[in-house]
């Protein structure tokens, strides 16, 4: 087995003398060592995953500063946590003891909108929601929305190959990425990938760093490709009585070729916690469907025809459809309003796994026995376009016991995950948390690979060493 050699860690005459490189790689503003301020960087929006405290905070302007800041911390054998906006949710952008967090939030330019070529050329710091508002004023999308697009970066998406609510029609961010810049741990600058539309010359280096969770390298330029704009999205209710009535409308949607532009499930709890918060209109149901379709004028009206058939034909209760903008946005409230009002019951911990999806009745069932069994509230919600379940656990974080047990609950859930044939990740990636299960889905040989091509490109484990997987059995 292939191992990347662990190297000797800072001590503190290395680390002053750090310090001075760095300061001078990206300017003494650019360098935070104040612990109070430090400790903003140090971990991100999973309350379980362990962090430690870094030595510095680096926020390099351009790549040149990054490849300075590399060389650097690896001259001084310091590993190095590369840093969006800190929205992961899987402590992937968790300090260790000692480490540099690299935030690439000031390199947030956009450099070029191409509309002839539909791409655009943007610096990772680049905030979603603005790389989205930035094409739309030329007339153009860029599909990938978590649900953080207002504060989430790009670079941290195309670490995380981030997902969202149109993953259904239009996939996630690897399927817009066509070339990257990228700072190796040599300090060596590689250009992966291209500008055209079709290209195949050599392996798709590109699409192994897309989701390296910042492990092989620093992101510091991505060139991505761009749609034109879709149509105001028509909306689709549908309230079902049992959960596996549901289920069934999902698969009657997809197996009958529908591809709406979403497809959301919210579970009996999600449903209740919303009504808890204000939204009264909802009734009583045991699971709530979200469809829309961006196909725009007769062909949306037709596409939701076939799924409110669908959705009658697998007992739904209620089917409501309108092609009013606002309405359609006030019914999809319902399910951005599921966080806010879990956090009103407590401290929320979201799962994310990824089933087959005529496995979303038996994971949204299962999640129940879950929570009836530790004495927990889950409410599931998810994308059921494509199976991606998040299973969220509230939990009274002062109680050690309740803790524990939310913790277990996290863990069950992956367990039945991977007993419906799913993965243990849809998009938030495996972090600091969920290391032991990539290695149990991907199983020995698969592991060896994942460490081979580590060591190959960061043979001292300078980059974010611990995350997603370890050297040690
Ligand atoms: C309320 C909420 C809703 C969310 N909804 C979704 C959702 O719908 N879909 C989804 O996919 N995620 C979702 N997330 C998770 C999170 O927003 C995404 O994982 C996002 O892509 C992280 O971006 P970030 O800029 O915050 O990255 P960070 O959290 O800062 O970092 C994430 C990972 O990227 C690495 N990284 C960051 N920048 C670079 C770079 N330039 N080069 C190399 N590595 C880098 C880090 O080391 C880390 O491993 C949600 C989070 C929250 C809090």
């Amino acid at each position: 087995m292939v191992r990347p050699s662990g190297g000797g860690r800072a001590t503190v005459g290395r680390v002053t003398g750090l310090l001075d490189e760095l300061r001078a790689a990206v300017g003494a503003d650019g360098v935070l060592t104040d612990s109070d301020v430090t400790a903003g960087y140090a971990r991100d929006m999973m309350p379980l995953a362990p962090a430690g405290t870094p030595c510095a905070v680096v926020l390099p302007r351009d790549a040149a500063g990054v490849q300075a800041v590399v060389r650097s911390c690896a001259a001084n054998r310091t590993p190095i946590v590369p840093r969006g906006a800190g929205s992961g949710l899987s402590g992937a952008a968790n300090a260790i003891d000692g480490c540099v967090v690299l935030c690439l939030a000031k390199m947030n330019n956009i450099i070029e909108v191409d509309p002839d070529n539909r791409l655009a050329v943007v610096e990772p710091g680049v905030v979603n929601l603005e790389l989205r508002e930035a094409v739309e004023k030329r007339g153009l999308f860029y599909p990938p929305d978590p649900s953080s697009y207002d504060w989430c970066t790009i670079g941290g998406n195309l670490a995380t190959n981030a997902g969202g609510l149109c993953c259904v029609k239009y996939g996630v961010t690897t399927d817009f990425v066509l070339g990257l810049e990228v700072v190796l741990a040599s300090g060596e600058l590689l250009r992966t990938g291209r500008r055209t539309v079709k290209g195949v010359a050599g392996y798709d280096l590109t699409r192994l760093f897309v989701g390296s969770e910042g492990t092989l390298g620093v992101i510091t330029r991505a060139t991505l490709a761009l749609r034109p704009i879709p149509q105001a999205p028509a909306t689709l209710v549908a309230s079902f009585g049992t959960t596996a009535a549901a289920g069934r409308a999902v698969a009657t949607i997809i197996r009958e070729g529908m591809v709406p532009s979403l497809m959301e499930i919210m579970d009996r709890t999600s449903i209740r916690a919303v009504q808890n918060f204000g939204h009264t209109d909802l009734d009583n149901a045991a699971a709530l469907l979200l469809c829309q379709s961006d196909s725009g004028g007769e062909v949306a009206r037709r596409e939701l025809a076939a799924i409110e058939q669908a959705c009658s034909a697998a007992g739904a209760e209620l089917v409501y459809a309108t092609d009013d903008l606002a309405e359609g946005r006030l019914l999809l409230a319902a399910r951005r309003a599921v966080l806010p009002a879990l956090e009103t019951l407590g401290t929320w911990l979201t799962d994310d796994v990824c089933v087959p999806r005529t496995a979303i009745t038996s994971l949204i069932e299962r999640s129940e026995s879950i929570a009836s069994r530790l004495g927990l509230t889950i409410a599931v919600v998810g994308h059921a376009g494509d199976g991606n379940m998040h299973p969220t656990i509230v939990y009274d974080s002062s109680s050690p016991d309740e803790t524990a047990r939310a913790h277990q609950a996290f863990n069950d859930i992956l367990e039945v995950g991977l007993e419906l044939g799913g993965t243990v990740t849809g998009e938030h990636g495996v972090g600091k948390i969920k290391q032991d299960w990539l290695a149990r889905e991907i199983g020995p040989v698969g592991l060896d690979v994942h460490r081979r091509i580590k060591a190959a490109l960061d043979p001292h484990n300078l980059f974010n060493p611990g995350s997603m997987f370890s050297f040690d059995d």
